[in-house]
């Protein structure tokens, strides 16, 4: 029987995969159980809106079951089951190029989750497997099959017998090495422990034949050897746990467990409300920018379930775009299952639901601002330039929305303020917001035009995103001060300058016009001016376009 080559880029990741800095081999528990939920949700799913099928909760779970003499760990389930296109499918082709690229550039920052930002959970049994067998039969089908493997050499897939719908997958342990121990995996007490730290709240049961000793029911002094089978998880959804009973570790738990990325949240926000409308949601907000955040790639969207059941990976219609980088969520008794996405888009309950998603999600951010500033900072350094994006579109329709979550480096403080932190300071006669725009700090500090501002006390923000300066023409003013660029005609802080001007133009009138002959095309004018401290010449703009605008909007393609 000749093996079918796991397609190359697939061969390069597993590879990778198995022999890199994994801190914790654990994981792949967590990775093969959540698999068998998901197969499980499936079948539910299609039960609940296909009338020919009915789900008698009783008869689905998932069972782990180890076998120490013959070191075979199976994982079974009652799932919706594969069939032999699905096994080639979703088990022979791995991750795209762009996933291996971030990979690859990531390799060296350890101790993170590396699988979960993949999905490519289930070759994470190949971290602690020789040989993986995936037994399966799909919901409908007549047959059943088998696929091996032992790894990056590619699989084979044959038709084999198996009664019940559903899939199993065995794992053959590895044999210890000197630095590397795998007997856990066939532990009793080792994989109990696993389950409970990562799967104990997935909805089914996951159930295990446990051994053990207690007191003999008629005697109690007496004591018994029992085997038994026992459900490991306590099957409540942690969504709908109190939130008094949860620890930060747990919701960092969900968050790696679903996915939702690779870095540990900066917060959660979890919401039960119970009212008008009814939901349940945990948020987050994540450390770090996702590695295609900011390209046309990106979804953003939150996990939609009714009534506990997933409709939806990622609905959109839950976060506005400047909050997108939200990760999470959201459970309601209110949403109908078979609800299209069309229908969705309309419905009057996911619109409050949304709604008030925005408000926590801002309110999060601002007590954040309040109390936890470094953190703040952290995020804002991530995520700002959505905020700002945000001000900007929409012809800054949500700029009231967003104005106190903006931070901009002062060069009084030399570090990210508020606009309110600028306002509150500003000396009483001064009149503006001033700002600069550059490429990067040390190249606004250099700027003629930033002398006069600096020298009469005022502040100045940096503008070094080209964002910047567009988000701030949206919001045209911050609690009644307009914002001014340091480099426009009139600061409005001497208002004898111009006259001066006028008699120092007069008097020097041949010099100005022979420079003005020799830069014809370039400039509008030269003048003469009382702004310049320490260096003899600075460019300046009279409309609202500011050089640094006018060189981002020439880069734009049309
Ligand atoms: P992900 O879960 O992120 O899609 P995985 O590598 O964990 O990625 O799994 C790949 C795919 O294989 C799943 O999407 C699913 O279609 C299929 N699969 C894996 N395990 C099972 C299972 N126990 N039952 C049914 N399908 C499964
Ligand atoms: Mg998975």
């Amino acid at each position: 029987m000749s093996k079918t080559e796991f397609k190359a880029e697939s061969k390069r990741l597993l590879e990778m995969m198995i022999n890199s800095i994994y801190t914790q081999k654990e994981i792949f528990l967590r990775e093969l159980i959540s698999n068998a939920s998901d197969a499980i949700d499936k079948i539910y799913y299609r039960a609940l809106t296909d009338e020919n099928l009915t789900f008698d909760k009783d008869s689905y779970y998932i069972k782990v079951v180890a076998d120490k003499e013959n070191r075979l760990l199976t994982i079974s389930d009652t799932g919706i089951g594969m069939t032999k296109e699905d096994l080639e499918n979703n088990l022979g082709t791995i991750a795209k190029s762009g996933s291996f690229a971030f990979k690859k550039e990531n390799e060296l920052k350890d101790g993170h989750d590396i699988i979960g930002q993949f999905g490519v959970g289930f070759y994470s049994a190949f971290m602690v497997a020789d040989v993986v067998t995936v037994i399966s039969k799909a919901l409908g089908s007549e047959e059943a099959y088998k696929w091996e493997s032992e790894g990056a050499e590619g699989y084979t897939i044959v038709p084999c017998e198996k009664e019940t719908v559903g899939t199993e997958i065995i794992m053959k342990i590895k044999e210890n090495t000197e630095d590397e121990s795998y007997d856990e995996f066939l532990e009793e007490y080792r994989l109990k422990g696993i389950v409970k730290k990562y799967s104990d709240f997935i909805r089914y049961p996951i159930k295990m034949d446990v051994t053990g000793r207690r007191p003999k029911e008629d005697n109690e002094s007496e004591f018994e050897d029992y085997q038994e089978e026992q459900t490991i998880n306590s099957m409540v959804p942690i969504w709908r746990k109190n939130k008094n009973e949860l620890t930060t570790e747990d919701y960092e738990n969900f968050y790696a467990e679903k996915h939702y990325g690779y870095d540990k949240p900066i917060k959660h926000i979890h919401i039960s409300v119970d009212g008008t409308i009814r939901y349940n949601a945990i948020l987050f907000i994540p450390e770090k920018t996702p590695f295609d955040y900011y390209s046309k790639d990106f979804e953003k969207g939150l996990e939609l379930y009714s009534s506990g059941v997933l409709i939806m990976n990622k609905c959109a219609d839950l976060l506005p775009d400047y909050f997108s980088f939200v990760k999470g969520m959201v459970d309601s008794e209110d949403l109908s299952l078979n609800i299209s996405r069309e229908m969705l888009q309309h419905d009057r309950q996911l619109k409050m639901i949304a709604k008030n998603i925005k408000s926590k999600i801002k309110s999060q951010l601002q007590t954040l601002l309040k109390n936890e500033r470094e953190m703040y900072v952290q995020f804002f350094e991530s995520f700002g330039r959505q905020l700002k994006f945000g001000v900007y579109n929409d012809f800054g329709m949500n700029k009231d929305e967003l104005q106190d979550l903006l931070m901009f480096y002062s060069s009084k403080e030399k570090k990210l303020v508020t606009l309110d932190e600028y306002v509150s300071r500003m000396p009483e006669e001064q009149k503006y917001i001033y700002y600069a725009s550059g490429e990067s700090i040390e190249r606004i500090d250099r700027l003629p035009q930033t002398e006069v501002v600096t020298e009469k006390g005022y502040e100045i923000l940096y503008f070094t995103d080209d964002i910047d300066e567009f988000a701030i023409k949206m919001l045209t003013a911050y609690q009644e001060k307009e914002f001014k660029s340091v480099s426009s005609g009139n600061l409005g802080i001497d208002e004898e300058a111009s006259k001066e001007n006028e008699t120092d133009d007069h008097e020097n009138k041949e010099l100005l016009d022979a420079m003005k002959n020799i830069l014809t095309d370039k400039v509008k004018d030269v003048r003469i001016s009382k702004r310049l401290k320490s260096h003899p010449v600075c460019l300046s703009t009279d409309g609202e376009v500011t050089i640094e605008m006018e060189k981002i909007l020439q880069a734009m393609p049309d």
